[in-house]
């Protein structure tokens, strides 16, 4: 299948994913109870999983997001990171989750972790529906739920672009 001008195979398949989001939304409900905590979805590529996440979830609870980019529209890291939206929900006192669509390196995360620890949460977790283990750089022990570990592919599908398509993609997809 062909991205741009890449061409990518099939690595999970959207039953799988809509499996283990459902699985995630379980334990969230179960360790947030009636904490009202904030969920913030990293834009643009959580977009679906954070609209599908949520729809799992039934203690009361707010959504928002902010915007950073690292890729530029390529197929790796460029670790400089650019801040698109700021943060205005005041989340002082708050438990906050992060929703991302990947870590990679680990540096967006690690980013945004300190930015929002600096607002003085009562806690901050991360969530990611996929990792790279083997391209983590940074060590991220708010990192509590993942959705898959994956190899170190370039990869797209379900809110990931590469040049900015394939995000409508319901599977995610492999660089060949
Ligand atoms: P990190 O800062 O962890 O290296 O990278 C995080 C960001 O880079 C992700 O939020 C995502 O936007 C982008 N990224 C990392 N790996 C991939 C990938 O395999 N495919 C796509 N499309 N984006 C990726």
């Amino acid at each position: 299948m062909k991205v741009a001008d890449l061409e990518f195979e099939p690595l999970i398949k959207a039953g799988d994913i809509e499996k283990r989001v459902k699985e995630i939304g379980i334990q969230l409900n179960e360790d947030y109870g009636n904490s009202h905590p904030v969920f913030v979805g990293v834009l643009n590529g959580s977009f679906l999983f954070v609209a599908d996440l949520i729809k799992q979830i039934d203690i009361p609870c707010e959504v928002t997001f902010t915007k950073l980019a690292s890729y530029y529209g390529g197929t790796s890291s460029t670790r400089k990171i650019r801040d698109d939206i700021d943060f205005i929900v005041d989340i002082k006192g708050r438990d906050v989750l992060i929703i991302e669509d990947i870590v990679d390196t680990g540096n967006t995360a690690r980013y945004l972790l300190d930015k929002l620890k600096a607002q003085n949460p009562a806690s901050i977790k991360l969530c990611s529906l996929l990792l790279k283990p083997a391209a983590l750089e940074n060590k991220i022990d708010e990192l509590k739920y993942v959705g898959f570990e994956i190899p170190n592919h370039f990869v797209v599908g379900y809110g990931l672009d590469y040049k900015e398509m394939g995000r409508n993609l319901r599977d995610i997809y492999k660089k060949v």
